[in-house]
This record gives structure tokens, C-alpha cells and sequence, in this order.
């Protein structure tokens, strides 16, 4: 970093009245953490001097190798809007650092630029478009967060329904502050349920705004009484919340997935990077969809997906095309939840993705009728797989898949895994109420 940089944003910051400076960065299970400086000590934290104990991290550290630091990446910087202006709040995404210099592979930042210079290597940067869904529910009198709405409103109602419009308005505005081009912002199915979209960009940027995204609905519901959550399946019985994966790579300023002389106007580049998502799909699910939950939002008869197949033409598989063609040729992927690690999430895709485009990996023919119309047999003779039913499957396909494992390097892979696998038992013998409001009485 130059020292006139340095003393450019030392400036800045000063000059906007920002007394306090959080340092972010993300753990491995996609929890922001941060560490709070104020500006005097700004100087400081910019030459990469400060250190952190990485133990306290789960996930991290051992204890006997625990220092880390901190390497602020200058152009995020941003200030809270919500913060008051005198005294006011900036944050800094980080690096983590070991003390010998080295990157620290336990960074998820770290994995997905790992991945990204892979691609670059190819030629490929890629750009990134998430769906945020979310809840907002209301609070009980004490504070706590409850499974209330109090709007009926469904899919692109208008108020007076829809009672988050005005949270909705205000995470909107602030987003903009904050330097997101905020895309489109609805009501979505269920009650209580919204969908903020951001305006696609590269995907390092777009996975630290994903985590921007989350505090900033998080606390703007919270100062209009309400709780945001990303939980994936909050609510048996009505839609959950996804986060769809758009992606596409670009080659020389162009959208290498575009070709407008084959008949579907797709380029083998993109269908080798579908066939690479196919192949690898069930051990991305892991990454994509990492707790306990999220496989109760993958289930048949609420828009999540279920079988791993390709269209242009219909919602219901796990890759969709959306018709646009020229440089917004882009491949949905559908599983993604918003619990989710993007780095790890989007690292995961791409290296899918890139293993297709090495390897010449076909896609199979696309699915253009209905899945969940079909039968098992039907499926079977389609070679239709199915999509992870649990976190343990889940982790199971992530042991087999020695691509994905290398995406995510040794550290995050044996730490997610220990850490999964420990969610997983812990939750396996728990005794369920729909177990007790079935047996109780029979046996
Ligand atoms: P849907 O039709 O599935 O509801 P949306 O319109 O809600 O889709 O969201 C589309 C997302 O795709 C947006 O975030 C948009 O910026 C993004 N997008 C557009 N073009 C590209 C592209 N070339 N690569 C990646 N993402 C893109
Ligand atoms: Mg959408
Ligand atoms: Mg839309
Ligand atoms: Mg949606
Ligand atoms: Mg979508």
C-alpha cells in the first residue's frame, strides 16, 4: 500500500468524523467478525501491524500458533451510515495474515482468491448477481425475536400489506450509501419474506458485499423492531429463503458464455462450466447449503431445488439459464442459501466450474420438462441425480470430491468438516417434536 494512499484515507476518515474503525473479516462458518480500533491507531492498523489471537476463532488457531494479523484491504472502506455522524463508525475488510507474512489458509477471503487466480490464469474473471431472500419477524415485548409476521402480503404485493416495506426502504438506502447499485427489492412469496437484488460485479467484491448485505438488514430491522434472518427454512410449510448464484466469466472484456453463432447462443465454455457444476453439484451443496436447515428448504413444492439438472426453459432444476443473452449471459445456480460462506460458496461453484472448462466435462442434455413430475424411474433413466437430502450426505460428497476439497485447501476442509460433522450429531440425537407427536401415542 503507498504512503500517500495511506495518508489519503487517514484523511478521510478524520475528515468524515470517524472516531471508530472496525476491522471485518469472516470466519470459515460465514460469521463476520471484527475487531474495533479507533482512528488514532488507523496508522498502525494500515501498515499491517495489528495482530489479533486467532484462537479465540472458531475454526482458526490452535492456541500455541495462534497470532494473526490483520491486512485492511484500503478500497473497503466505508462508513455506517446508521452510526451518528460526530463519533462516527467505518469498517475495513481484512486479510488474515500469519506472522511469518504468509496468507493464512483458514481465511475464506483467502480460498476464494486462490480460486479466482486460478481462473485468472485461464483468462476468466468472474462476475457474481445474488438473490437475498429474507424473513422479517416481529419481536416480543422483551426484545426477543419471535416467528411472527404481522403482513399477509405475498410475491410483489404493495402497501399497506406489506408492513417491511418501510425496513425494506430504509435497507435500500443505506445499501446505497455503502456503495451497492441496488438492482431490484420485493415482497417475495411467503409472509414476512423480501428479496433485495444488488447489481452484479466481480466475485471477490461481491462476496464481501453478501456480508455487508447481512449486517446492514440485520441491523436496519433490528432499529425499526423487527429481526432479519437468513436462517434458509425458518417455517415448515411455506417457501424458504434462497440465495440464487448468478455467475458468468468474462474473457477480454467479453462474456465468455456468450456465443450468438451456436443455437442456443450459449458457448462451450458454458456448457463445460455446466458440466462441471453437475458433476461436483452434490459435494458443492456442503458449501452452498451448510447447516442443518438448509436441506429443509430443499424439498419439492417450494420453488428450492431438488434434482441436479440443467434448463433454459423452466424455474424447477438446480442450474437455470435465464434468457438474456449478450453480457448478461449468466448461469443461475438455485441451492445457494444465505447462511451460507460466499467465499467458500462462490470459491466451491467456480472451481466446479473451472474443473468443466479444463477437463472438457459435457453437460448432460438439458431437463426441459417438469422433475417433479416425473417418476424415480423416469429420473433414473435421465441419469437425474438428486441433490444431497441432508447435511451429513452432504459432508459425506464433500469427502468423496477431491476437486472441491482442493478449493477449499486442508485447514478450511478439516475444520468445516469437524465443526459439521460435530452440528450434525448434536442435532441427530435430538428428539424431534414431529417424532413425539407421532409415536408418542402409537407405541
Ligand atoms: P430472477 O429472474 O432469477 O429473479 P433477478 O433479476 O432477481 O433474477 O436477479 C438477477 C441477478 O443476476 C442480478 O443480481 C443481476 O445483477 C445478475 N446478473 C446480471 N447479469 C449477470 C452476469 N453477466 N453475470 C452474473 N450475474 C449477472
Ligand atoms: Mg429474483
Ligand atoms: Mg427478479
Ligand atoms: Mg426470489
Ligand atoms: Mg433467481
Amino acid at each position: 500500500m503507498g504512503t500517500s494512499e495511506k495518508t489519503q484515507l487517514i484523511e478521510k476518515a478524520r475528515n468524515l468524523g470517524v472516531k471508530f474503525i472496525r476491522l471485518q473479516f469472516t470466519d470459515i462458518f460465514g460469521v463476520m467478525k471484527n475487531v474495533a480500533i479507533t482512528v488514532e491507531q488507523l496508522d498502525k492498523a494500515l501498515d499491517n501491524e495489528l495482530m489479533f489471537d486467532g484462537s479465540s476463532i472458531d475454526g482458526f488457531a490452535r492456541i500455541e500458533e495462534s497470532d494473526m494479523y490483520l491486512r485492511p484491504d484500503i478500497k473497503s472502506f466505508e462508513v455506517f451510515p446508521w452510526r451518528p455522524r460526530e463519533g462516527g463508525v467505518a469498517r475495513l475488510i481484512c486479510d488474515v495474515y500469519n506472522p511469518d507474512g504468509s496468507p493464512f489458509e483458514g481465511d475464506p477471503r483467502y480460498v476464494l482468491k486462490k480460486v479466482l487466480t486460478e481462473a485468472a490464469e485461464m483468462g476468466y474473471t468472474m462476475q457474481v448477481g445474488p438473490e437475498m431472500e429474507f424473513f422479517l419477524f416481529n419481536v416480543d415485548k422483551d426484545g426477543r425475536p419471535t416467528l411472527e409476521t404481522h403482513d399477509s402480503a405475498g410475491y410483489f404485493d404493495l402497501a399497506p400489506v406489506d408492513l417491511g416495506e418501510n425496513a425494506r426502504r430504509a435497507m435500500v438506502l443505506t445499501l446505497e450509501e455503502m456503495g451497492f447499485e441496488i438492482e431490484a427489492s420485493h415482497h417475495e412469496v411467503a409472509p414476512g419474506q423480501h428479496e433485495i437484488d444488488f447489481k452484479y460485479s466481480e466475485a471477490l467484491d461481491v462476496a464481501d458485499k453478501i456480508m455487508t448485505f447481512k449486517m446492514v438488514v440485520r441491523t436496519t430491522a433490528q432499529r425499526h423492531g423487527l429481526h432479519a434472518t437468513f436462517m434458509p427454512k425458518p417455517i415448515f410449510g411455506i417457501n424458504g429463503s434462497g440465495m440464487h448464484m448468478n455467475q458468468s466469466l468474462f474473457k477480454d472484456g467479453k462474456n465468455a458464455f456468450y456465443d450468438p453463432s451456436t443455437p442456443d447462443q450459449l458457448s462451450e465454455t458454458a456448457k463445460y462450466y455446466i458440466g462441471g457444476l453437475v458433476k461436483h453439484a452434490r459435494a458443492i451443496a456442503a458449501l452452498t447449503n451448510p447447516t442443518i436447515n438448509s436441506y429443509k428448504r430443499l424439498v419439492p413444492g417450494y420453488e428450492a431445488p431438488v434434482y441436479v439438472a440443467w434448463s433454459g426453459r423452466n424455474r424447477s432444476p438446480l442450474i437455470r439459464i435465464p434468457a438474456k443473452r449478450g453480457s448478461s449471459t449468466r448461469i443461475e445456480l438455485r441451492n445457494p442459501d444465505p447462511a451460507c460462506n460466499p467465499y467458500l460458496a462462490i470459491a466451491a461453484a467456480l472451481k466446479a466450474g473451472l474443473d468443466g472448462i479444463k477437463n472438457k466435462i459435457q453437460a448432460p442434455p438439458p431437463t426441459n420438462q417438469n422433475i417433479y413430475h416425473m417418476t424415480a424411474a423416469e429420473r433414473k433413466e435421465l441419469n437425474i441425480d438428486s441433490l444431497p437430502g441432508s447435511l451429513a450426505e452432504a459432508l459425506q460428497e464433500l469427502a468423496k470430491d477431491d476437486v472441491i476439497k482442493s478449493a477449499l485447501g486442508d485447514h478450511v476442509y478439516e475444520k468445516f468438516v469437524e465443526a459439521k460433522t460435530l452440528e450434525w450429531d448434536n442435532y441427530r440425537v435430538q428428539i424431534h417434536t414431529w417424532e413425539v407427536d407421532e409415536y408418542l401415542t402409537k407405541f
